[in-house]
């Protein structure tokens, strides 16, 4: 138990008063019961010197001083006290001195009992008596002179140590008492604080574990008396506090949930417009550092307009929100929006974020070409057939024959049109298609020879071999019957319109375990290395000036590779192997699983 403990001091405190309260008992009973015992003593003496004296009268008359000394002594050793008779300050006979040696005893004239008893009959004193070496009590009284002894003062001597020694028992018992009232005081105390304190030790230990951070503790075993609604308002704070630091660590991992779910980066700034806290898609977004969290915003993008909008946020506080935009280096688009907010303390603080608007972007610009594009692949032949028709109109030929001419060449611009929009709604819809796609195993046998018999009255018109080098199986691919019948008839047709007449065109089919690829080879010019990727685009001709009437719009290889895409392929174009003279266009469509 530690001196400065709460047990220790109620101890000493107790003890304290006990002993100061003991004390006072202690010294007031002894002096009060010293007190009544010297004066019980004194009546006691009184008492026995009045017997003493009644002896004497009654035994008197005595034949002289001797026999009278000698039967005091006898009476002396009976009564066990000294008696003596003094007169005129001779002692005359003592029960405790032999008769021979009184004359050798001092003068006790002046002794203040007798001095007191000759004058008022009475005296008494306490003293030290030198002749027995003890305090003593004398009481003494005054005789008159009869019975053959001459009148003196009789005088009978107590010792003090009964009184002393009653006194000492006393005392003795006083402190025995005041141990054990003592050593009952501390027992009592020490189980009385040991329980405030065991309630206080409880009290400090459930506010230190949820200062730590533990707010599921509570106080079990609740003290009772005053205690108790302290124990109960503590329990009822550690659950609020409980309650609170949930909601917020709900709050807290909600919000981060949603921070490291968004696809846009966020920063927050604090109010010297230093980073604070940032998610991953914008370290994803910027690669940052490690030593990212303290620094300003030009430090790790190194974009000016981005520091110029955050001190713009900062700096002024009518500034509601702003947004900026700047290219990265790998050429992606980055938006980012800024809004001042203040957090608890009322300190403006800054939260961006950063949106990836690069595919925005990249389709806006697609949709910008797009309509170029298609502006351009019709207005060619709209012009054609408003020129044409105003020329009939205005002029019209005098030769049937050439008005003919003129009406041909209207029809066939009007069928370029008719065929360009078609192919426009045909990849609108590969695209479209992509998002509500239901794939099942098609026999690629049974779509290669449906679209390879389609073409074949052309071929045969221009004398064109179509040869089928295929495996003997049905081929299952997984795909979309008509999107598989669309890729087959375009790239067949594409090979007979550039095939030279007579020309062969060899339509081969491989099974490499898990897909098969199908490829269609012709003999015509080809395509260079410089356009086979680019045939594949949208718009994309290689010759982008020839109107033929067939719609060649360069959408045809777009749409291709968009289907074989949404089946899961891929399209490319593979004519320059050993022994290809013209175009070989191949694609890849997995098997059923
Ligand atoms: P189009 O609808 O104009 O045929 P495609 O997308 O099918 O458009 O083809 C794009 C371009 O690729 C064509 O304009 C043509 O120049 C070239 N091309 C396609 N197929 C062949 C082929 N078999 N031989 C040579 N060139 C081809």
């Amino acid at each position: 138990m530690r001196l400065r403990s709460f047990q220790m001091r109620i101890l000493l405190w107790t003890w304290a008063v006990l002993l100061a309260a003991l004390a006072v008992i202690f010294f007031y009973s002894t002096d009060l019961v010293g007190d009544e015992l010297v004066a019980d003593t004194e009546a006691r003496s009184w008492h026995e010197l009045d017997s003493i004296k009644w002896l004497i009268d009654e035994h008197a008359p005595f034949a002289g001083e001797q026999e009278f000394d000698t039967w005091l002594e006898g009476l002396g050793i009976k009564l066990d006290q000294r008696i003596s008779y003094i007169s005129e300050g001779r002692v005359l006979a003592d029960s405790e001195v032999p008769f021979t040696e009184l004359s050798s005893l001092d003068d006790h004239s002046q002794r203040p009992e007798i001095l007191n008893a000759m004058e008022v009959g009475k005296g008494v004193n306490l003293r030290y008596s030198a002749t027995l070496k003890k305090e003593m009590i004398y009481v003494a009284c005054r005789m008159e002179s009869a019975s053959g002894l001459p009148s003196g003062i009789l005088r009978l001597a107590v010792p003090f140590s009964q009184v002393s020694a009653r006194l000492d028992a006393l005392r003795q018992n006083f402190i025995w008492i005041f141990l054990a009232t003592l050593i009952f005081a501390a027992l009592v105390s020490a189980f009385m604080s040991r329980n405030m304190s065991r309630s206080i030790t409880a009290f400090s230990e459930l506010a230190r574990t949820i200062g730590e951070g533990d707010y599921t503790q509570r106080l079990r075993v609740l003290p009772g008396g005053e205690f108790k609604p302290l124990a109960e308002s503590v329990n009822a704070m550690a659950k609020k506090i409980e309650h609170t630091v949930r909601t917020i660590e709900d709050q807290k991992g909600q919000l981060q949930a949603i921070l490291e779910g968004m696809r846009e980066g966020v920063m927050t700034l604090n109010s010297d417009g230093r980073i604070e806290s940032f998610n991953s898609a914008l370290n994803d977004m910027f690669n940052l550092p490690l030593s990212t969290l303290g620094r300003t915003p030009i430090e790790v993008s190194r974009r000016f307009e981005l520091q110029d909008l955050v001190d713009r946020l900062i700096s002024d506080p009518d500034q509601g929100s702003g947004t900026t935009q700047f290219d990265l280096m790998d050429s992606r688009t980055v938006e980012v929006s800024g809004v001042p907010f203040f957090d608890q303390k009322g300190v403006r603080k800054v939260i961006l974020v950063f949106h990836d608007i690069t595919i925005m972007k990249q389709s806006e610009k697609g949709l910008k070409d797009f309509v170029a594009n298609a502006s351009h692949q019709l207005r060619t032949p709209l012009t054609s057939i408003k020129g044409y028709s105003e020329t009939l109109l205005d002029n019209p030929p005098a030769n049937p024959e050439d008005g003919r001419v003129f009406l041909e060449t209207i029809l066939k611009n009007a069928d370029h049109m008719n065929k360009v929009i078609s192919s426009m709604l045909a990849l609108a819809k590969s695209e479209q298609m992509g998002k509500t796609l239901t794939m099942v195993a098609v026999s690629g046998r049974e779509y290669l020879s449906r679209a390879v018999n389609d073409i074949t009255p052309w071929a045969i018109e221009r004398s064109i071999t179509v040869k089928t080098c295929t495996p003997e199986d049905e081929m299952f691919v997984m795909a979309e019957p008509d999107g598989l019948l669309h890729v087959f008839h375009n790239l067949l047709n594409n090979a007979v319109k550039y095939s030279p007449d007579k020309g062969t065109i060899t339509v081969s089919a491989e099974d490499d375990g898990e897909s098969i690829v199908f490829c269609i080879e012709d003999q015509g010019p080809g395509i260079s290395r410089e356009h086979s990727t680019k045939v594949f685009e949208r718009f994309y001709r290689v010759d982008e000036n020839t109107i033929d009437g067939s719609g060649s719009a360069g959408l045809g290889l777009a749409i291709c590779r968009r289907i074989v895409k949404n089946f899961g392929g891929e399209i490319w174009h593979d004519g320059y192997g050993e022994g290809t003279c013209g175009a070989r266009f191949c694609f890849r469509l997995n098997k059923p699983a």
